[in-house]
């Protein structure tokens, strides 16, 4: 094991003497059936693990800030968790950002993205300070208003697509040719805007791509960055200064949810990266990051209890609480985004015995709403716990209210002294009063008072 536990020895034992402590001080059981779980300690780790990636490949005193794309896992704690680490955030929302806020953040450590920014957001993110990357051209119109009305210390940018190619996975690949984010740099006469948008604005002052994602090869994640930096030192000779002084390369480290084994590390896309692009990394431009999946998707797990079992057409079912609500791209796309699971007994220990090949389902009241199919496990009884591993980055953080599911409670854990496991509440499992709320609640009658003229 390297210093950062990146074979995951130190992290699959974590995680089962976790669930073991989960069932033995009551945070799951029959009367709280699903759980997420969060490895405080591998948090950490990641995020270190990050820092010293890019400190080993900057020259000293190169300014970087490591922004967690917040999407990721929108929950206040981590984020407050990930700014003890010397992490900052990427926001894309108001609500990315009111989070961001409340966990402490200050405007220096946050960046805003959002390809659709109101007039209101854009206001509000310059009278505060927080860097802003302008999407398209009618955002920077947008922008060039509120630069001219008010004076701002938010560094700003623009968001190009170097249309380098897309990965294995539709959904999440940002730069091909018809992507939708940010200027698109290969299209005719884009590349030419840029560089005029940029002369003709002295406060313009960083680049900003994000061209990785779950399922792209890192040569492709690297040769994005290597076109970004290229067109900023084509631009700053243009000027015939260094303008943009920082450049913005985005997130997408892709995951290894095949083992515990975390692949690629940050020291290897960090290493690539100034192998590619040294110029990036000699001290004249500060970098910004936002990784997102990578810090945290190995560092959490949902544990679902087994409800029922049966066998339907020769085939083993567990009937668990987790499905399409905590994991939905795995339920809805299963080829793209395969979740391991592991079976734990009654009371939370990892299950030994001959594998059976049978489907972990979900709650949800749709044939569909698996979250295994014909996977080899143990075979699962009543009463035992399935757990779906790397399900911390877009998984229980990313609820989907189906069939009025709710919400489960998450738990950040660490050791304690005496070989047991403490937990701290991150976020308290929904209360049905809570989903009555959010489902209209306060407005029962609101549609029976409402009649079109003439009718009864
Ligand atoms: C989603 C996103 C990220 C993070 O991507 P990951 O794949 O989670 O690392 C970073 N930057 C932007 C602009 C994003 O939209």
């Amino acid at each position: 094991m390297d210093e950062y536990g990146n074979s995951g020895e130190g992290r699959a034992t974590r995680r089962d003497e976790a669930v073991r402590a989960a069932v033995e001080q009551g945070l799951l059981g029959p009367d709280s059936p699903i759980v997420g779980l969060l490895d405080v300690t591998g948090i950490r780790e990641s995020a270190a693990e990050l820092r010293a990636a890019f400190a080993e490949v900057t020259a000293p005193g190169t300014p970087v800030l490591h922004a967690f794309a917040v999407k990721a896992t929108p929950l206040v704690p981590v984020l407050r968790l990930l700014r003890e680490e010397g992490i900052g955030a990427e926001v894309a929302s108001p609500g990315e950002l009111a989070l961001a806020r409340a966990a402490g953040l200050s405007p220096a450590e946050t960046v805003l993205d959002s390809p659709a920014k109101t007039p209101a957001e854009l206001r509000e993110a310059l009278a505060l300070g927080i860097a802003v990357n302008a999407d398209n051209p009618q955002e920077l119109d947008r922008i060039d208003g509120l630069v001219r009305s008010a004076v701002s210390r938010s560094p700003l940018g623009i968001r190009v697509n170097p249309q380098v190619g897309g990965g294995s996975i539709g959904a999440t690949s940002t730069a091909t040719a018809t992507s939708k984010f940010g200027v698109a740099l290969r299209d005719e006469g884009a590349r030419e805007w840029v560089v005029r948008a940029y002369l003709d604005r002295p406060w313009l002052s960083r680049l900003h791509a994000h061209t990785g994602s779950q399922g792209i090869p890192l040569p492709l994640m690297a040769q994005g960055v290597a076109e970004t930096y290229a067109l900023a030192e084509e631009i700053n000779r243009r000027i015939g200064r260094p303008q943009i002084d920082t450049i913005d390369i985005g997130g997408g480290l892709p995951v290894n949810f095949a083992s515990d084994v975390t692949a690629p590390t940050y020291a290897e896309y960090a290493r690539a990266l100034r192998e590619a692009v040294p110029g990036l990394f000699d001290g004249r431009y500060g970098l910004v990051t936002e990784f997102g999946r990578s810090l945290l998707a190995k560092h959490g797990t949902i544990v679902a209890r087994v409800e029922y079992t049966k066998s339907a057409g020769g085939r083993a079912v567990a009937v668990t609480h987790a499905g399409v609500q905590v994991a939905t791209r795995t339920v809805y796309v299963p080829g793209s985004w395969p979740l391991r699971i592991t079976a734990y007994d009654g009371k939370g220990r990892p299950k030994s015995g001959p594998e059976v090949v049978q489907d972990v389902a979900g709650p949800a009241c749709f044939a569909g709403d698996l979250l295994a199919e014909g996977r080899a496990l143990p075979l699962l009884d009543q009463g035992d716990y399935a757990a779906a591993l790397d399900t911390g980055a877009y998984y229980f953080a990313h609820h989907y209210a189906y069939n009025s599911l709710a919400r489960p409670g998450i738990y950040g854990f660490v050791p304690d002294h005496a070989g047991g496991v403490r937990f701290a509440t991150v976020r308290d499992p929904q209360t049905l009063a809570s989903i009555v709320a959010e489902s209209g609640g306060a407005h029962a009658g609101a549609l029976t008072t409402l009649h079109a003229p003439g009718s009864r």
